[in-house]
């Protein structure tokens, strides 16, 4: 996929306008935009494969399936998934507390709506396309860690564990919550002293990730979430009705980032599956059946957190070396891609002139400016997916208990309304056309923004769109 090796010392390392530092969603996609915008880009993977057979499944949402659109991967992916249509929230009996089509309607009023997806499937996707796009001056270096930064005046300068070494206008941090890039961002910062990390990235969760064949009592389209003190349980479906499950784990303290427990399976997974066997998930069918059925399972940490520093002034990090999130509202990935669009706007946005060329050197952009504005939609994003994750695992908690009461008395316009609302301001990406579904898309959520701030409906179904009888 593209090598380069160490400059002769007489010889200057090849230049890009950006390196990307890792692979997963945010690298991918910010590789697949930087095709369709004629950026000259260096993608560096440590993996030996962009689509590895790890990582369990991940639920779309609008915000990224937009930008998916744009990138030209959108109908592969709906290829491999169902919409979600109906998600039942249950009691640690089965004791239905709520259940909406929220999700079904989102899809026909605004044209995309949450599709759950292997996570290999998704990234082999995005390669693939990536594969598609690149051009001969592009490079893409697989089982290829980045190791060192450094930054002056006109450029970044990368080496890589092997001793490679290229040089780039930017550099982008797309390298996941243990960023490296980040490490180098707080050590400028703090004139070389140990990067604070476990301060700002943190552990409070676990959670076992599995995926399970067809479940009888289980439909496609199906969601489902049992609340229950301690060990809660998220479930959703993808095509042909395969089972998305979590358990979740409250590990009853919060310790930095280098402290919670990293990756274990086996044993330790299964013995704690077994412990919610017994849980029931929907009419007639109880945990152990979904679990019966499993094709893999891995239990994980689950950090949570926002960088302190974003940015250097040729250096910016973007998804889970910025903003990492708990699973609970299917944020992380989508944030990543609406990084991705923020960020590729300003370098290119003609406003402040901040690009002199998609060919040439690409100018300094205000990286404050829009690490700031990041920060803040992010933060509170953050926050809400923890506080979801809160609610489940401590239904009748001082600070959860409300919001689980209110549960048997939402409508489907309250949780239309809810999903709606968190995609107002998402971006996409300027300067690639919008597809016919991103346009209806668009103007349907415009036209709810302008009901919105004029008041003109008379009730919350009215305003998003739904039948009011
Ligand atoms: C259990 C679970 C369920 C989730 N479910 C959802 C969901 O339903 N919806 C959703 O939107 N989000 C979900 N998320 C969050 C989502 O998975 C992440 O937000 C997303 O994967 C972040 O992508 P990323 O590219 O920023 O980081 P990563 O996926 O961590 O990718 C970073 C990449 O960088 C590479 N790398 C690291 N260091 C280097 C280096 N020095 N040199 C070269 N390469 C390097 C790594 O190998 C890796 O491939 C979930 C997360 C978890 C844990």
């Amino acid at each position: 996929m593209g090598s380069i090796a160490p400059p002769p010392s007489s010889q200057k390392p090849d230049h890009y306008q950006i390196a990307i530092v890792g692979g997963g969603i945010a690298g991918l996609t910010l590789g697949l935009a930087c095709a369709k915008l004629g950026i000259r880009y260096a993608l560096f993977e440590a993996r030996s494969n962009l689509a590895p057979a790890e990582g369990m499944a991940i639920a779309l949402q609008d915000n990224g399936l937009r930008i998916l659109d744009q990138l030209g991967v959108y109908e592969e992916i709906a290829r491999h998934t169902v919409p979600m249509q109906r998600w039942t929230h249950y009691d640690e009996n089965g004791g239905l507390l709520c259940e909406t089509n929220a999700f079904g309607y989102q899809r026909h009023k605004f044209g995309y709506g949450m599709l759950g997806i292997e996570r290999h499937k998704l990234l082999e996707i995005m390669a693939g396309e990536l594969r598609r796009r690149r051009r001969g001056n592009d490079l893409i270096r697989l089982s290829c860690r980045v190791s060192t930064f450094q930054e002056d005046e006109d450029k970044v300068t990368v080496t890589t564990a092997d001793g490679d070494v290229i040089t780039a206008d930017l550099l982008v941090g797309a390298d996941g919550v243990r960023s490296s890039v980040r490490t180098f961002i707080d050590a400028l910062q703090a004139g070389g002293h140990p990067s604070k990390s476990d301060e700002y990235m943190t552990t409070s969760f676990a959670n076992v990730h599995g995926i399970s064949y067809p479940v009888d009592g289980i439909a496609e389209g199906d969601g489902i979430t049992v609340y229950r003190e301690g060990t809660s349980l998220l479930i959703y479906t993808g095509k042909g009705g395969m089972v998305y499950w979590h358990v979740f784990e409250d590990l009853g303290e919060t310790v930095g980032m280098s402290r919670g427990p990293r990756y274990y399976s086996g044993e330790a997974a299964d013995a704690f599956c077994r412990l919610v066997a017994h849980v029931p998930v929907a009419p007639g069918v109880l945990f152990g059946d979904v679990y019966a059925r499993r094709t893999a399972y891995i239990r994980l940490a689950l950090e949570t957190g926002i960088a302190e520093t974003w940015h250097t002034a040729r250096t910016v990090i973007i998804g889970d070396a910025a903003h990492k999130m708990v699973p609970h509202a299917a944020l992380g990935g989508n944030q990543a891609m609406e990084s991705v669009a923020l960020l590729l706007n300003e370098l290119l946005g003609s406003g402040s002139g901040s690009s002199s060329g998609r060919s040439g050197a690409l100018a300094i952009i205000p990286l404050p400016a829009l690490c700031e504005r990041r920060c803040a939609r992010t933060s509170k994003l953050r926050s809400m997916a923890e506080m979801t994750c809160r609610t489940q695992l401590s239904p009748h908690g001082e600070h959860t208990s409300a919001t689980y009461r209110q549960l048997p008395g939402l409508t489907d316009a309250d949780w239309l309304l809810k999903i709606t609302m968190s995609f107002l301001g998402a971006p996409a990406l300027e300067g690639v056309p919008l597809t016919e579904r991103g346009r209806f898309y668009d103007e349907s959520l415009a036209s709810f923004q302008e009901r919105f701030a004029t008041q003109t409906y008379s009730n919350k179904a009215e305003l998003v769109g739904l039948p009011t009888g």
